[in-house]
């Protein structure tokens, strides 16, 4: 038998039941694969499921203010993809008549769908035969075939991805192949014993499948230093909305670049960003978060102040609840959680 049959043979025997399998419906099956992006399933399922009985078709997501989409998203992480999921859902329902575009090429258009979700939701939504390469395809792409070359983005592989898949059932192919990265060809401990396609594997018949897929050095990361303050001014907290960039649309506390081992040094640079009468209550706990190619750590104090500048806003406990963070700054989050039970503000 082909590869593509004998992988399509497994995928009906033991596809994962995932709450978007069976999908037609081209905005089910983009939001699914848009909340996939760097996310595991096991997470998405409930995201997936409270996004749909808010927002239950692209006219209700095109309708929404993007506060409330942001709210829905927090904690998923990539903010940009829900500002990208709200902006093409606008042009969706007021631009294209409610129909999203009917192949892989308009996909391509709207915000926020690069070629592997374009792929992806063309060959699951109207069976268009054309391969959904991401990292997890281009790795079991690479051992099948024992590629030599290094992968720099999964597209590398477009020739030998095309000659593979099957030409029937192009969506059910894709959706095998993510399952057979996701359980059996994983990165680090495939399981070649249980593989449906190994008698198609050459980095298998080779014994090197370790070796594969050959990736670019790693890039190091950026590193960012942060002080964070939980500020409170008349028994308020002081929290801003971020400008457009990176987390933009979310919200933050007051964060100063760098770290300060010296109170005074640091009571100074509030004051030079026009903070009023700032008095440092004690440290709280070092943070991290790492992003995709930038790390934060953060270094925490409660404070209050008597005046703020422009562009923050006192809020209160009930306030604070309803406003979307990003995730780097969920201790902190916790531990404003903490002050309010405590009656701080
Ligand atoms: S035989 Fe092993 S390396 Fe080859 S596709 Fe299957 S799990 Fe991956």
């Amino acid at each position: 038998m082909s590869f593509s049959n004998d992988l399509l043979t497994w995928y009906d025997r033991c596809a994962r039941v995932l709450p978007w399998r069976g999908e037609r419906d081209p905005y089910r099956i983009w939001l699914s694969e848009i909340m996939l992006q760097q996310t595991q399933a096991e997470t998405v399922k409930g995201y997936y499921a409270h996004f749909l009985v808010t927002f239950p078709d692209v006219m209700a997501l095109a309708r929404a203010d993007e506060q409330d989409v942001l709210k829905l998203w927090e904690g998923l992480g990539y903010y940009s993809r829900a500002r990208n999921l709200h902006a093409a859902a606008r042009i969706v329902a007021f631009e294209l008549g409610g129909a999203f575009p009917p192949n892989a090429e308009g996909l391509l258009r709207l915000p926020g769908i690069g070629p592997y979700a374009a792929n992806a939701i063309a060959s699951i939504a109207y069976g268009e035969p054309v391969p959904a390469l991401d990292g997890n395809q281009a790795r079991v792409l690479s051992r099948l075939l024992a590629w030599e070359p290094v992968i720099k983005t999964p597209f590398d592989l477009l020739s030998p991805a095309l000659a593979l898949m099957s030409l029937d059932r192009p969506g059910d192919y894709n959706q095998a192949l993510m399952d057979l990265g996701a359980g059996i060809c994983t990165p680090k401990g495939p399981r070649c014993e249980a593989c449906p396609v190994s008698s198609h594997c050459s980095a298998h018949a080779e014994d090197a499948v370790l070796e594969y897929p050959h990736k670019p050095a790693p890039a190091t990361k950026k590193e960012q230093g942060l002080t964070i303050l939980l500020m409170a001014m008349n028994d308020k907290l002081l929290v801003r909305q971020r400008p457009k960039g990176q987390l933009g649309g979310l919200y933050e506390f007051v964060a100063v670049e760098g770290h300060f081992d010296d109170e005074a040094a640091l009571s100074a640079a509030l004051s030079a960003r026009g903070f009023r009468g700032v008095r440092l209550i004690r440290p709280l706990p070092d943070a991290k978060h790492v992003f995709t190619h930038l790390v934060w750590r953060m270094w925490g104090w409660l404070a209050e102040c008597d005046g703020a500048p422009e562009g923050f806003i006192a809020v209160n406990s009930a306030q604070l609840n309803a406003l979307p963070f990003p995730s780097a700054l969920r201790v902190y989050r916790e531990i404003a959680e903490g002050l309010k039970k405590g009656g701080k503000f």
